[in-house]
């Protein structure tokens, strides 16, 4: 049977985040918190291949206990189980950090053949965890996925990217990492039959440093090179409103006119 980690982070809304110019971090404090939303569609993908193929989909997040009530959402769609890696050291990770300690709650769960992600985060939104992930496992990826299916008997996955006037298909060996593209398919609703079950405490298993025997070093702000030097407000620009007038010839004249000016 496949073995399915979906990697899912809890976001702050992006409409009701404050940026904290004082320690230059996201201020979640008077902000309500949702899945992020590729992860949807990453657990969607999961899911499909778990109807079609039968397969075990586990839910891995690190990050804070409140983030437990919306993780369980993830299973009340149909994951089986949820491994939240959650450890003040944990606290201050940036991607490095971050695809370390998810890479070490992958790895204490014996592997998995597929590793979904969503391409990226509405908050930190670097797209980079997918691909360190790849990295610290040492296994393949493909990023940016529209949809996926596995070659069981060939031990293989295959994922259709969109391109500027088409699409391209890459197929790679399993295990692989696989992010999907935002909005690549319509997640299903909670199944209200399973939800009693999905949002009993014993789905979920809570990991900390010790459990996972993570290096201090690789964790947690020691283990983050990523330093937020600076924090800018971009400047609003003022619109200005050019209404051009005459025929269509004399309006494409103007109009390109007005573009030049511009530069
Ligand atoms: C200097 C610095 C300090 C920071 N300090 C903090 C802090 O104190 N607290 C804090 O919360 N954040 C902090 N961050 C943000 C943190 O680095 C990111 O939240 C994290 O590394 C993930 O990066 P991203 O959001 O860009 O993920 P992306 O690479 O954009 O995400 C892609 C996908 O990876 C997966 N993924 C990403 N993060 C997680 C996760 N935590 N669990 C499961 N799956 C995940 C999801 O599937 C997601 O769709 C800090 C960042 C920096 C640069």
């Amino acid at each position: 049977m496949l073995k399915i980690v979906v990697c899912v982070k809890v976001v702050p809304k992006p409409e009701e985040v404050q940026v904290d110019t004082e320690t230059r971090r996201l201020d979640r404090a008077g902000a309500r918190s949702e899945i992020n939303p590729p992860d949807m569609n990453a657990l969607e993908m999961a899911l499909v291949l778990k109807d079609r193929y039968g397969a075990r989909v586990d839910i891995i997040s690190m990050g804070p206990p409140f983030f437990t009530p919306l993780l369980q959402v993830a299973l009340a769609m149909g994951a089986d189980h949820i491994y939240l890696l959650s450890d003040r050291a944990f606290g201050g990770a940036d991607t490095l950090a971050t695809t370390y300690t998810l890479a070490l709650g992958i790895q204490k769960l014996g592997g998995a053949d597929l590793v979904f992600c969503g391409e990226e985060s509405s908050d930190g939104a670097t797209g980079q965890v997918p691909a360190g992930l790849a990295e610290w496992l040492n296994i393949a990826q493909i990023t940016g996925v529209h949809d996926v299916d596995v070659d069981p008997a060939q031990g293989s996955v295959r994922g259709r990217r969109e391109i500027p006037g088409g699409y391209e298909l890459l197929e790679v060996p399993l295990p692989a990492v696989i992010s999907a593209q935002t909005s690549s398919n319509e997640p299903r609703f909670m199944d209200y039959r399973i939800k009693p079950w999905a949002f009993a405490e014993e789905q979920l298993t809570v990991w900390d440093r010790a459990a996972l025997d993570a290096d201090g070093e690789y964790i947690g702000t020691p283990g983050s090179p990523t330093v937020v030097s600076g924090l800018d407000q971009a400047p609003s620009r003022e619109r200005k409103h050019i209404f051009l007038k005459g025929s269509p010839d004399e309006i494409v004249h103007r109009l390109a006119g007005v573009i030049r000016d511009s530069l």
